[in-house]
């Protein structure tokens, strides 16, 4: 969670370190800080809310934020509300030590405790502070000094940038559990926990691991790692399109990033289709390629959108590779006693690649030796990083909070894993080819439903006053029932559940009245007279029902207070069409809710913490 961002260099510091809050806004948004060096002293202004109100704070206070060295941060709280005393950046007694952190600090209570004893006064709730204080009571003269015995005490998760008013040209950075990287500009370096406030200025990257601390001053940077010795590391050449993180005329980047799908699936599967020979070629996994033909169970790992995704690649493995697939929440999977043999494999979905609970899962497999995969978004996070092999997305950045693209690619992927594992077993040639000639049909197929955009909102009118909503589909379009759910919820904050259309009536059945409307997936597929009988359960209750049917479907009308159509497919494909009417749906519901689309409440993209 969280953005980082520090500057050091030639030119001021304040319009870098702001514009990179607003570009990390969607890490975290409950309040926001900067703390900028002047050569003297450290000057810091801190809001709560979004950066607009920071920037508001900046011009009523005049305060001189006119130094080259700063450090800045938007929280997404973990202890202590969002407040004033609680926002970023920190501060030791002495008001000389300043700090950001991203991440949890676990024995917090513990080392509060003990610095009180000391003397040392806290002003927040926060478990961040208790870095400050310990760094200032580490302190005699030389600030990575106190860092590194610092962190000696601290347990859990972090990335942290330090400055101290007695050492106006440095910043300290480190890491462990959750990503930070360095931009290496001409004549300025900036630290930040993701690429997209980096790349307005640099496209070289250093990459941290954990434990590694970075020194920078004007003069340029040192690395040290966890036995504090300096090493070289690869500078590494970021390669994004800038565009990619503007709204392009698009009110919301949620909208713009609906509209990409069909370029964001060309993406995704560029150079990877081998049409003659009805297969798929993934560079990812060659490396692993031998092993893959072993194994005989694989453990899907993921969270919220990225589980749903899982879900369906369970659908699709098991149905064309014959390979048995659990899809388990990351968060569980490390606090069960996963029986994991050689022949298993864990394979983990993440867009950030930074994940913390995914991450978890991954280093919990990797210690039971078993094979480790990944299909992630961002390239050289820390899970893509972490695993055995993997498979990128190619869907660019995602700046919604609320996934849409990067959900489509996941699932386009694990449906190239599948041919992959399925040539590799039994999948014959033709089905390969079929469900290889398909996927190339796939992006002109949703721009047929992304033409739909005006009836959606239409529909959208005439709900969008709902206190609840059920989302319902069999088969592969189970999993989009919860991934319809979980948007409406994420978005527009009605509560909405997803249910296999069969479970409805052993129990949740008893919900539906006229007010209580339902959305079924119901498009002609090898589960849809059963989806039919369950929508006119719903029917004979009163309850009303939006349809997502097969283009030409006219019966269904007759059963459905309002339809959407999308194109005939493959039916283990169809879930990459069908989410399209609710991604818009949902986007529509938010709109006309006047909620914060890019932005939901108390939630935050990129999901650093446990
Ligand atoms: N745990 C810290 C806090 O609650 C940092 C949270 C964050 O990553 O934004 O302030």
């Amino acid at each position: 969670m969280c953005g980082i961002i520090g500057y050091i260099g030639q030119n001021k510091a304040l319009p870098v370190l702001l514009d990179g809050l607003r570009r990390l806004e969607y890490r975290g948004y409950d309040s926001a800080g900067v703390a900028v060096c002047d050569g003297q002293e450290i000057i810091t202004v801190k809001a709560v809310g979004k950066i607009v109100e920071l920037d508001k704070k900046i011009s009523l206070e005049n305060k001189s934020l006119q130094g080259n060295v700063g450090i800045a941060h938007t929280r997404w709280a973990t202890h202590g509300k969002p407040s004033l005393e609680n926002a970023h950046p920190h501060c030791g007694c002495k008001q000389e030590i300043w700090l950001a952190h991203n991440g949890i600090i676990e024995n917090y209570a513990e080392l509060k405790k003990l610095l009180e004893k000391k003397g040392h006064k806290f002003l927040s709730e926060t478990d961040t502070e208790v870095i400050a204080h310990l760094i200032e009571e580490n302190y005699k003269d030389d600030l990575k000094i106190a860092l590194q015995k610092s962190l000696k005490l601290l347990k859990g998760a972090y990335g942290i940038v330090v400055m101290h008013a007695k050492e106006p040209d440095t910043i300290l950075a480190v890491k462990k559990g959750s990503p930070l990287l360095v931009g290496l500009g001409d004549k300025e370096t900036i630290i930040a926990s993701d690429v997209s406030a980096i790349i307005r200025y640099t496209d070289k990257i250093v990459y941290l691991e954990d434990n590694e601390i970075v020194k920078v001053n004007k003069a340029g940077f040192k690395i040290f790692n966890s036995d504090y010795e300096e090493i070289s590391k690869e500078i590494k050449k970021v390669e994004i399109d800038k565009n990619e993180i503007e709204k392009s005329g698009f009110p919301h980047f949620m909208l713009k990033e609906i509209f990409e799908q069909p370029k964001t699936i060309t993406d995704s599967v560029r150079g990877r289709l081998v049409l003659s020979e009805g297969k798929v070629k993934l560079g990812g996994l060659e490396s692993v390629q031998e092993k893959l033909r072993e194994i005989n169970r694989i453990i899907i790992v993921g969270c919220g959108t990225a589980y749903n995704a899982g879900l369906v690649g369970e659908y699709m493995l098991e149905e064309y590779a014959n390979i048995p697939v659990e899809v388990e929440y990351a968060s569980e999977f490390r606090y069960r006693k996963p029986i994991l043999d050689k022949n298993t494999a864990v394979l983990a979905i993440s867009q950030s690649g930074e994940t913390a609970d995914t991450l978890a899962a991954i280093k919990e497999a990797k210690e039971k030796g078993v094979l480790t995969l990944g299909i992630i978004n961002s390239v050289g996070s820390t899970i893509a990083r972490e695993v055995d092999a993997g498979i990128y997305n190619h869907a660019g950045p995602e700046i919604s909070v609320a996934s849409t693209k990067a959900f489509t690619s996941q699932v386009i992927i694990l449906a190239l894993l599948t041919v992959f594992l399925g040539r590799q077993r039994q999948m014959s040639f033709i089905t390969g080819k079929r469900i290889v000639e398909e996927i190339e049909n796939l992006p002109n197929k949703i721009n047929k439903i992304l033409k739909q955009e005006k009836d959606i909102k239409k529909i959208a009118k005439k709900y969008y006053k709902s206190k609840n909503f059920a989302f319902l589909g069999r088969k592969y379009n189970e999993p989009l029932a919860f991934e319809g759910a979980l948007k409406l919820k994420e978005l527009s904050y009605i509560h909405a559940e997803g249910f296999p259309s069969g479970e409805m009536k052993h129990g949740p059945i008893a919900m539906i009245d006229k007010n209580f409307p339902s959305l079924f997936i119901c498009p002609q597929d090898s589960v849809y007279e059963k989806n039919i009988s369950n929508i006119e359960e719903i029917k004979s209750r009163s309850g009303k029902v939006i349809t997502t049917a097969t283009v030409g479907d006219e019966n269904i009308k007759n059963i459905s207070d309002q339809v959407i159509y999308i194109p005939k497919s493959l039916e283990m494909l169809t879930p990459i069409l069908a989410v399209i009417p609710l991604q818009l749906f949902s986007y529509y519901m938010a709109v006309l809710n006047n909620r914060d689309v890019d932005k939901p409440r108390n939630l935050a993209k990129s999901v650093t913490v446990e």
